[in-house]
């Protein structure tokens, strides 16, 4: 049988290139699991996936009860899950002030690292009971979390500290906004939540992959400069960043090239191995990276993993 995908965001940039690329392989059914339906539907048309490979169903990330009512819908489908791809993400380079999910928690981590991390508990069951020879979960990283890199080093860098806004529950309100505590920073923001996805697969791994199988990693899929992702950013970063990146950093992927990397994550059968964070060198080969010392802390992951069980109301 074809193996059953669901993919996060699979509505524009990365998210739709893996969807198309694994589409077209023949062997997937992919899910795409979008907050914008409408937007999902003409995205999966104009980039010409056939309409038997694909299924949109709901899902808001920036909302639990929304997070939870997809996996009951996904559930009642009577479709078995094969692979789980975290991969939406929102980006707030320029916001001076925070916003806010559902349920009152800062927009960045709460959508790109709690809303998946429900998302991907709730899955686990789903992804035990599946036939399929290999089970993957796989949450999108960045180079951008990590400060043992150049790219990592732009201020302002990540840091998770002592964890005291993301334990307060990141609401503005008797807690911090940022999860070390500090003052509102979108960029900084996202490269935590981004730490929080790189973190999170580790412990999946280390909790989960003997009794279960399942492979769990992570990725850097190149920096894919023309997606969505950047667009809240000044229209003049807007205009240099693909060049910058394409002729100074070389760093530059196509959107179709970094959905072909995301897509061999889901179903090579040469990328098995769990707890990996892969990343592909200037000919395309990937290889399995090394991760910043504070993106692979044990103890850092195991209090993430802690404090976000209480946030999302599953302790
Ligand atoms: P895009 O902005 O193009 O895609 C992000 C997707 O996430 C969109 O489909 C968006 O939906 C969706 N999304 C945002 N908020 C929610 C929500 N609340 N619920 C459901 N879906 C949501 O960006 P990219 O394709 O670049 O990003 C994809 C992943 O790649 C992210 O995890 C990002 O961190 C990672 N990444 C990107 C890099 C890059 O250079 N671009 C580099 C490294 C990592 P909608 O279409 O409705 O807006």
């Amino acid at each position: 049988r074809k193996g059953c995908v669901v993919i996060t965001g699979a509505s524009s940039g990365l998210g739709l290139a893996t969807a198309k690329a694994l589409a077209e392989s023949g062997k997937w059914h992919v899910i795409m699991a979008c907050r914008d339906f409408l937007k999902a539907e003409r995205a999966a048309k104009s980039s010409g996936i056939s309409k038997e490979n694909y299924t949109v169903m709901h899902l808001d990330l920036a909302s639990l009860d929304s997070v939870r009512q997809f996996v009951a819908n996904f559930k009642q489908s009577g479709r078995p899950l094969d692979v789980l791809v975290c991969n939406a993400a929102v980006y707030q380079p320029t916001a001076k002030e925070p916003t806010f999910t559902a349920e009152g928690i800062e927009l960045s981590v709460g959508t790109n690292h709690l809303g998946h991390f429900l998302l991907s508990r709730l899955l686990l069951d789903d992804m035990k009971q599946s036939d399929y020879p290999s089970k993957r979960l796989i949450i999108v990283g960045s180079i951008t979390g990590n400060t043992n890199t150049l790219a990592g080093n732009v201020p302002p860098k990540a840091n998770l500290g002592d964890m005291r806004g993301l334990a307060g529950g990141l609401n503005g309100l008797n807690s911090s906004t940022m999860i070390d505590g500090g003052d509102f920073d979108g960029a900084k923001a996202y490269k935590d939540s981004k730490i929080c996805n790189m973190l999170t697969m580790q412990e999946f791994h280390r909790r989960y992959h003997e009794e279960t199988g399942i492979t769990f990693a992570s990725l850097y899929p190149g920096c894919i400069a023309t997606t969505g992702l950047f667009r809240e950013h000044i229209p003049l970063f807007r205009m240099l960043f693909p060049p910058f990146q394409k002729f100074i950093t070389k760093g530059y992927v196509s959107e179709e090239e970094s959905g072909k990397r995301l897509a061999q994550v889901v179903s090579d059968p040469s990328l098995t191995k769990s707890g990996v964070y892969w990343s592909w060198n200037k000919d395309s080969a990937s290889f399995e990276n090394q991760l910043s010392e504070e993106a692979s802390d044990v103890s850092k992951a195991r209090k993430v993993w802690e404090i976000s069980e209480k946030l999302v109301g599953l302790a």
